[in-house]
């Protein structure tokens, strides 16, 4: 079968990954719903046992559809083979068992996604495996905390909410000199804004739930890099049992279409309102990778197209003031994910952190006044208008 692959991401996003000719001359990509596959007569199950021809068995191994939306993502992430889940977070854990075993040991940054460093810290422990927890950017003790059993090193780049970026190439360099896997979660990034792969990555993953999918309607996970890695993951997707259906899959191709557009606009807009955001006066700092106020602004722009589109802002005043403010926004919602059309706003002290206490929230930097803004596709002058209602009502 020869599917295409084009060198700009905005036509992969549309075509790569699927033949020109569809069952029944449809134009959009079939949703192949079915658990099972049939064969003809026993020559073809031969084929396909003893000859290995490259077709379909059974669902859990694999879906036309799905076989699409991996091509297609595949393309648009430059790497060489591709694997989809039903969420991030199977991507996560499925990768992370294919990787380990018991006796072995990782080295994760401490900036991740909440429930990443939740598998690793408590249930990877169950196992046997050992975990190493390093301060985000420190370089120098991620590369003294790799033993003689480590077998990969992992961080997210960008992170939330304070959107710290990590060092691609200092990364790279450390897993090069310990013979170690790097992996990273790059959901915050998505490949229009950084393809850690051409920086010599090993292994990328994402909540396609986020950017690619884009409409805030379905779960899904992907994990991208060499082909031999890949294997070795899917292999164990297939005992796991994780899959994405056909239905999802679909939703995922129609999301990716628009996902460079939407993205780019994302960039464009979410810079607008953080400058906005870092001149008004109730106020007090911004979050974003792409303001030369950002810690990581000089690492962002060497190794990022764009910012994301994500912002992270800290306002004056107390937990009354926060909650009256984002009790005033009439157009975006408050709900917690990223990446779709809709802005959301999320306030971390209520919401991810709202079992911690106050003073180990403050050690973690979770202010009662932080706002996580998930930037969507309206105009931008519409979101800045519902930002400035809500500030006139403090
Ligand atoms: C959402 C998210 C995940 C988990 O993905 P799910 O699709 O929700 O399972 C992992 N990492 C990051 C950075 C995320 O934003």
């Amino acid at each position: 079968m020869t599917t295409k692959q084009f060198s700009s991401s905005s036509t992969n996003a549309v075509h790569a990954g699927e033949t020109r000719e569809k069952y029944a001359d449809s134009l959009t990509t079939p949703i192949f719903q079915t658990s099972t596959y049939t064969f003809k007569d026993t020559a073809e199950i031969e084929a396909y046992t003893k000859h290995k021809k490259d077709r379909f068995e059974y669902g859990r191994y694999g879906n036309p559809t799905e076989k699409i939306a991996e091509r297609r993502l595949a393309a648009l992430e430059n790497a060489e083979d591709c694997v989809l889940f039903a969420s991030g977070m199977m991507a996560i854990t499925t990768t992370i068992f294919a990787i380990v075993q018991s006796g072995d040991h990782i080295v994760i940054t401490d900036d991740c996604y909440k429930k990443t460093l939740e598998f690793c810290e408590s249930y990877l422990k169950r196992f046997g495996i050992d975990c190493t927890i390093v301060p985000f950017g420190d370089y120098e003790l991620m590369d003294r905390s790799v033993k003689s059993n480590t077998r990969f090193i992992f961080s997210e780049s960008p992170t939330n909410p304070y959107l710290n970026v990590f060092d691609l190439e200092k990364f790279r360099e450390i897993g090069k000199k310990h013979d170690v896997i790097t992996f990273i979660d790059s959901t915050f990034a998505t490949p229009v804004n950084q393809r850690p792969l051409d920086w010599g990555i090993d292994l990328v993953m994402h909540s396609a739930t986020k950017y690619f999918a884009g409409h805030n309607d379905i779960l899904a996970g992907v994990v991208l890099g060499r082909s031999d890695l890949i294997s070795k993951i899917r292999n164990l997707h297939k005992a796991l049992g994780g899959v994405i259906d056909a239905n999802c899959a679909y939703l995922l191709i129609r999301g990716l279409k628009t996902f460079p557009l939407r993205v780019k606009k994302q960039n464009e807009s979410t810079l607008e309102i953080a400058h906005y955001l870092e001149g008004h006066a109730k106020v007090k700092k911004v979050y974003y990778p792409f303001l030369e106020s950002h810690r990581h602004y000089d690492i962002a722009t060497g190794q990022m197209q764009g910012g994301g589109g994500v912002v992270s802002f800290d306002i004056e005043g107390d937990l009354e003031t926060s909650k009256r403010f984002i009790d005033a926004l009439e157009m975006m919602y408050i709900a917690p994910s990223l990446g779709g059309v809709e802005t959301l706003i999320t306030h971390p002290a209520l919401v991810s952190y709202y079992d911690y206490t106050r003073e180990r929230r403050y050690e973690l930097g979770i202010t009662d006044t932080l706002f996580r803004l998930a930037v969507g596709i309206e105009e931008t002058e519409d979101i800045i208008a519902d930002l400035e209602k809500a500030f006139a009502s403090i």
